[in-house]
């Protein structure tokens, strides 16, 4: 538990029965600078020292003084408008912050509460004004607001200056130059970098639409002025490649962007972009359309090449390398051909298989190589007499085919006898006489297939054998 407080006794009693000694005390002793006025004639009926303090004025001189030529006169004008409220009633009190000018010249800082009071009654009331020297106050206030602004303006320039710090690595790094048009002041800024890239002197040379004519390739001026003035007019963006020429006569490729910054009231305020040296990109994609083109030739060239070894493949795939007449693969397409050519005019075509006789006894004999003479010698027996527009080829070992276009069975008949005879009568000089049996069929338009009629010479050609060789069969017999 607390002990009970205790209060030394008061020496004595103060006199409250002397309140007059009492308000003196408290009105000469205050803290606060305190006057009286006579509303009537605005002049000082009484005052504390701290008062006279405040005004820099003897206390007898100020007593019966007009207080308000106490008062800056850049002031004055608020203070009669107020002191006329006060003095009609219409207002209790007064506050206000104002200035006092001492004798000196010196300016201070107050601030006056100034009320309506009534001493005694009948009497009119007078006005009380307390006064508090508010310079040093002020002064604190002024410079806490400058030292905030100042905090604020390096923090405004701390990001610009970082803004112009991301700016010129953004430009080194894209080897790029930016441009800002002030839409206001019509001044147009350049970087550094941007003097750089157009090879200029930013201590010498100017930032202006002449200087940036003077540096852009007279070839590509007037699509880029276009191109700008359109974006500049249109309020629009833009991009464009434009080549300029260097002092030192050196080339370069530009790509420029631009668009329009809108400022604060969302208006457009200044158009603003980067060029940007495309000079390498522009050699490299020069250099892939070199090698495109190039490859594309070659590409041609080869498939040309391609496209000939190809023929030549399909060529050699149908010529029989011993004979040089076509083999069977090409009689078979030729066959097909004929067959469908047939079937849309109606015009039969004759087939010839033709074989040649007792030809192992050659190989026997004489010798493979003999043998093969013999067959180079038959194909072109048979290859000889015909037309341009007849087909002969080496259709197996000693088995030759020939096709005949547009002919009938007795025409057919004739050149397969001329062909037996010729070959007949052309003995080979190392194998002595050859012959040959011949079996002939007609293909016509009520066949099925082409084979039909190959199959039928074929018949035939056996029938030819059956019945001796050395001779042309055109009829199946009636028992085969
Ligand atoms: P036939 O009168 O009945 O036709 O009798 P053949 O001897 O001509 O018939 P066979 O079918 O018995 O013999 C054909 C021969 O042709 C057999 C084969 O060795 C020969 N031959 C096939 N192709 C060639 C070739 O390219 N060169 C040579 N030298 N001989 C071949
Ligand atoms: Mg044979
Ligand atoms: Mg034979």
């Amino acid at each position: 538990m607390l002990a009970p407080q205790t209060f030394p006794a008061p020496s004595a009693p103060i006199a409250l029965t002397k309140p007059e000694t009492l308000w003196r005390a408290v009105f000469e002793q205050s803290r606060l600078s305190i006057v009286l006025i006579d509303p009537a004639t605005d002049r000082i009926l009484d005052l504390n020292q701290r008062f006279a303090d405040l005004a820099g004025r003897p206390r007898d001189a100020l007593r019966g003084q007009d207080w308000m030529h106490l008062t800056h006169p850049e002031d004055l004008a608020h203070e009669v408008a107020h002191k006329a409220q006060l003095r009609e009633g219409r207002i209790a009190c007064f506050l206000r912050d104002k200035r006092y000018v001492h004798p000196d010249g010196t300016v201070l800082w107050v601030h006056v509460n100034e009320t309506r009071v009534t001493v005694s009654e009948g009497e009119p009331p007078c006005f009380l004004a307390m006064v508090e020297d508010i310079t040093e106050q002020r002064q604190t206030r002024l410079d806490l607001h400058a030292e905030r602004e100042a905090a604020v303006r390096r923090e405004q320039e701390r990001t610009l200056r970082q803004a112009q710090d991301l700016l010129q690595m953004a430009e080194r790094a894209a080897s790029a130059g930016a441009w800002d048009w002030d839409l206001h002041t019509d001044r147009l800024n350049w970087s550094p970098a941007l003097f750089h890239l157009f090879g200029l002197d930013p201590q010498h040379d100017q930032a202006n639409f002449d200087t940036w004519r003077a540096v852009v390739h007279p070839e590509d001026l007037p699509a880029s002025e276009r191109a700008l003035g359109h974006a500049i007019r249109e309020r629009h963006p833009f991009a464009m490649t434009y080549r300029i020429v260097r002092r030192t006569g050196e080339t370069r490729w530009i790509d420029a962007y631009g668009q329009v910054g809108i400022g604060a009231d969302g208006k457009p305020s200044h158009f603003s972009g980067l060029c940007i040296d495309a000079t390498v990109r522009h050699h490299n994609e020069a250099h892939i359309r070199q090698l495109n083109a190039e490859l594309e030739s070659k590409v041609i060239a080869r498939t040309a090449e391609l496209a000939q070894a190809n023929a030549a493949l399909h060529r050699l795939a149908r010529i029989d390398v011993l004979t040089d007449l076509p083999n069977r693969l090409a009689a078979n397409e030729r066959l097909r051909e004929e067959f469908v050519r047939m079937k849309r005019t109606g015009q039969s075509y004759a087939v010839l298989m033709i074989d040649v006789d007792h030809f192992k006894a050659v190989n026997d004999r004489h010798g493979h190589a003999v043998g093969d003479q013999v067959l180079q010698s038959v194909a072109q027996g048979l290859r000889a007499p015909l037309r341009e527009s007849d087909f002969v080829a080496r259709f197996g070992g000693e088995e030759f085919l020939v096709v005949l276009p547009h002919t009938d069975e007795a025409g057919a008949s004739l050149v397969a006898e001329k062909l037996r005879g010729n070959i007949e009568e052309a003995p080979v000089s190392s194998a002595g006489r050859i012959t040959i049996s011949v079996g002939v069929a007609l293909a016509t338009p009520s066949h099925d297939t082409e084979d039909q009629a190959v199959q039928q010479a074929d018949d035939r050609l056996y029938t030819a054998k059956q019945n001796g060789r050395n001779r042309v069969v055109t009829q199946t017999p009636a028992n085969g």
